[in-house]
C-alpha cells in the first residue's frame, strides 16, 4: 500500500455449486486463499474484509503470520521507485508490476473452479480492493460455461465485470470459450490491461492476454506441459 503495508486479496468459486468465498485487505494471512475457501466452506457468507476477515481467520484456525512475513526487498524499491515518481508527477511508465497468482481446473468429473489470490497493485490507498475477490470480476467458476481468473489493472476488470463477462458471451452470445476471451481481453480490455486463463466444460484451457507478458501455464492428465512468459 501507499503506506508501506501489505494488504491481500484472495477468492474462490465452485463451479458445479456456485459457492464461492472471498477475503479482501487482510494483512497477517499467510495462505489468503485457504482463507477464502474457509469463508466458501465454514460461513453463510461469501466476501469478508479487514479486521473481520481477521477474527474469522483466528477463530477457524488459519495459520497467521507476522505482516513482515510477506515484505520482499523487490516490492518494497517498487513502492519506493512509484512513490518519487509521484511526487516528482512523472508520467506512469506501463506496470509489470503485478503479482496475481490465479488458477483454474476442471476434475474428472467435469467439475470447473477458479481461484485468484494478489497482494493488489503497488502504491494503492485507502483500502482499495481490487478484482480479485470481487467474484466475476476476477474470479468466475460456472460448470455450464467456463472457469476464469484475471490478471492486470483490477479496476478495468470490475469495471467491464471480466471474468463474469467471458461466461455471460458462452452462456447468452453462444461463442466458444476462445472466441469469448479474446473478445473480453481484446475488444472490451484495453491493450497493457492483463489477461486471463480460463478453462471450459470440455477440458479446453484458453491463456490469453494484452500485456508485453503473462508467466502462465497449462497442464492435464493427458501430459500437457507448458509454461509461457511473453
Ligand atoms: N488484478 C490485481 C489487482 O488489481 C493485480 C494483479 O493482477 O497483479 O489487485
Amino acid at each position: 500500500t501507499h503506506e508501506g503495508t501489505i494488504e491481500l486479496d484472495a477468492a474462490i468459486m465452485n463451479g458445479r455449486t456456485l459457492a464461492c468465498g472471498a477475503i479482501a485487505g487482510v494483512r497477517t494471512i499467510r495462505n489468503p486463499i485457504t482463507l477464502a475457501r474457509r469463508v466458501m466452506e465454514a460461513t453463510p457468507h461469501v466476501f469478508l474484509a479487514g479486521e473481520g476477515a481477521e477474527a474469522f481467520a483466528r477463530e477457524a484456525g488459519v495459520e497467521i503470520v507476522d505482516p513482515s512475513y510477506f515484505r520482499t526487498e523487490e516490492r518494497w524499491d517498487e513502492l519506493q521507485r512509484e512513490l518519487r515518481r509521484e511526487s516528482s508527477n512523472a508520467v506512469a511508465l506501463p506496470t509489470p508490476e503485478m503479482g496475481t497468482v490465479g488458477a483454474v481446473a476442471i476434475d474428472r468429473r467435469g467439475d470447473l473452479a477458479a481461484a485468484t489470490s494478489t497482494g493488489g497493485r503497488t502504491n494503492k490507498r485507502f483500502g482499495r480492493v481490487g478484482d480479485v475477490s470481487v467474484l466475476g470480476a476476477g474470479t468466475y467458476a460456472d460448470n455450464r460455461t467456463c472457469a476464469v481468473s484475471a490478471t492486470g489493472k483490477g479496476e478495468e476488470m470490475i469495471r467491464h465485470f471480466a471474468a463474469a463477462n467471458v461466461s455471460a458471451r458462452i452462456e447468452h452470445g453462444g461463442r466458444t470459450l476462445q472466441r469469448a476471451v479474446r473478445e473480453v481481453v481484446r475488444d472490451v480490455l484495453e491493450p497493457g490491461d492483463g489477461g486471463m486463463i480460463a478453462v471450459g466444460p470440455g477440458g479446453v484451457a484458453v491463456l490469453e492476454f494484452n500485456t508485453e507478458g503473462m508467466f502462465r501455464g497449462a497442464a492435464d492428465s493427458a501430459g500437457r506441459f507448458e509454461i509461457g512468459i511473453r
